[in-house]
């Protein structure tokens, strides 16, 4: 089965210095990312060889073809699903001969991959499209991806009328289709069909870091939580083939990667569609017994998905990263059933406790929302209270935001944005002290980091820990970049720590 690694001039935004020998056995010189050429059957159950070879043939001649179609500007707001999701679209478009521009000013083809988690992300959108005019627009093609792109719908062409795509995450595997239409000049395709059982699997994929890479293996989300746009937005749950996975991972640690993140809005919830059933846990397994991958991280968890086995898998396994991000969102039980969260206060802190129980020590991070409709000082004590008793590692914390075609527009008992900023203030003041006390017991502590920066400063490098800890270090080696290093940590800020490599 061909693979192919090919050098991308412009990178998503980010720089990194990377031997491309590494990957290639070639000579070295720097690149911002790595394109993967892929082969993969094209469903979720998987194609024959045949199919796979039929589809190379009629990839190559659409190069071919679109060797003059022209330069794209694909720009990525949201999570690192959107992010995995642009690096699959960015595949799409080279493989029918676009080139990537860093400007949308020397593109041809302009594209937002958009997040509609929180109504200011929503925003920005309509604000980088009012940047552009019926008038100034001649010969370009704006398109409009993800979540805002299915959470709108049509509305899109009325608001921006110089928009002639628009795509939801569901769709993405018509997208080819669908870049068809827009190239032969229809001004208003859409893909907003999100009744669907497919995943989007590319040939190619052009990633943006060159150690990490990400594979989405569950799309959508069947849970229903009262304030969240997702299931609307990225439709329902649906699992990639468990073979399909195994294969692109194993061909992803020949291409030289060493950590692999897999994604899903509900990543443990995974239900393996072939006749193998593999469980979430032992996928992980699975996962990490490719040869050359050193490290397996999976992110988001759901609480009530979260089982034991995992736990036994991570003891098990050190190539699994020791560390799970499990949103709460609330300590309070009353505002989690508000929420349709589906666990307890109680039940929570009992995985809590059983992640505790490892004996590896495991880091455990959490979302939380504060100011949800019907939230009382009590309820925001007992957040604050969840907060000392599980003393998280790290914490991503919002204002309660009012989405569209979601239960919790419906309820009374708002929160004003005044008390909402109070409330999230008090929430981060105290998460500051937790981590501050944390990373300070840290100090003279060795870990092993995968070095991902290198700072304008002489000698400074960064990197993360298997628990998913950022050390800025000095050390006196050169070319680190990608490499496992030893750092023994001198110093710790609330947010990170200080180190020195080990000898
Ligand atoms: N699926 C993940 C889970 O259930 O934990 C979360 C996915 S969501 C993209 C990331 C975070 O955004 C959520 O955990 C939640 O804290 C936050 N979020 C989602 N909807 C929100 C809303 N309407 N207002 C504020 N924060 C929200
Ligand atoms: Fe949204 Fe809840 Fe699904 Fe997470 S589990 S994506 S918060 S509906």
């Amino acid at each position: 089965m061909p693979i192919g690694v090919l050098n991308c001039k412009i990178g998503m935004g980010k720089t990194f210095d990377i031997g491309l020998e590494r990957l290639t056995g070639g000579s070295e010189f720097s690149i911002g990312s790595a394109i993967n050429t892929v082969h993969r059957g094209g469903s979720r159950n998987e194609g024959s060889a045949a199919h796979a070879g039929a589809r190379t043939e009629a990839s190559g001649l659409e190069a071919i073809r679109g060797a003059l179609r022209g330069t794209f500007f694909l720009e990525t707001f949201g999570c690192q699903m959107n992010d995995h999701d642009s690096e699959k679209v960015a595949g799409v478009l080279l493989s029918r001969g676009y080139t990537q521009v860093e400007s949308p000013d020397s593109a041809s083809l302009i594209l937002y991959n958009t997040c509609s988690i929180r109504e200011k992300a929503a925003q920005k959108v309509f604000s980088r499209l009012g940047e552009f005019g019926l008038t100034e627009n001649t010969g370009r093609i704006i398109g409009v991806l993800g979540c805002v792109a299915q959470q709108e719908g049509e509305e899109i062409f009325k608001r921006a009328p110089w928009v002639s795509l628009v795509c939801g995450s569901a769709s993405y595997s018509k997208l080819p289709e669908l870049l068809a239409q827009v190239e032969a000049g229809n001004q208003r395709v859409t893909g907003l069909d999100t009744d669907t059982d497919e995943t989007f699997e590319t040939e190619i994929t052009r990633r943006d870091n060159p150690w990490r890479a990400y594979l989405t293996i569950i799309e959508g989300c069947d849970k229903a939580c009262s304030y969240c746009v997702v299931p609307y937005t990225r439709g329902p749950e649906r699992s990639r083939a468990s073979d399909s996975i195994l294969r692109e991972v194993r061909q992803l640690a020949d291409l030289g990667y060493s950590e692999v993140q897999l994604l899903g809005q509900t990543v443990n919830s995974y239900k393996d569609p072939t006749p193998r059933k593999m469980r979430f846990s032992e996928l992980l397994l699975a996962v990490a017994d490719a040869a050359g991958i050193r490290r397996v991280r999976f992110t988001t968890s759901h609480p009530s998905d979260f089982t034991e086995d995992i736990v036994d898998a991570i003891d098990l396994q050190p190539k699994l990263c020791n560390h799970v991000h499990l949103p709460v969102q609330s300590g309070s039980t009353r505002v989690l059933r508000a929420m349709q969260r589906t666990y307890s206060r109680e039940e929570y802190l009992q995985k809590i406790r059983m992640i505790r129980g490892a004996k590896r020590a495991i880091s455990i991070t959490t979302d939380i929302i504060v100011g949800f409709p019907g939230e009382t000082q009590e309820d925001l004590a007992e957040t604050l209270s969840l907060l000392d008793a599980v003393k998280y590692d790290n914490m991503f914390s919002f204002k309660y935001s009012p989405r569209p075609h979601t239960p919790s527009l419906a309820m009374s008992d708002l929160i004003s944005e005044e008390e909402k900023s109070r409330r999230l203030a008090l929430l981060q003041e105290k998460q500051r002290e937790i981590q501050t006390a944390r990373h300070l017991t840290m100090v003279g502590e060795n870990f092993e980091l995968l070095v991902s920066g290198k700072s304008r400063r002489e000698n400074q490098w960064s990197g993360h820990t298997s628990c998913h800890r950022v050390i800025n270090f000095s050390s006196q080696e050169q070319a680190l970049l990608g490499k496992y290093v030893q750092v023994q940590v001198t110093g710790a800020t609330p947010n990170s720590l200080l180190g020195e490599q080990a000898l």
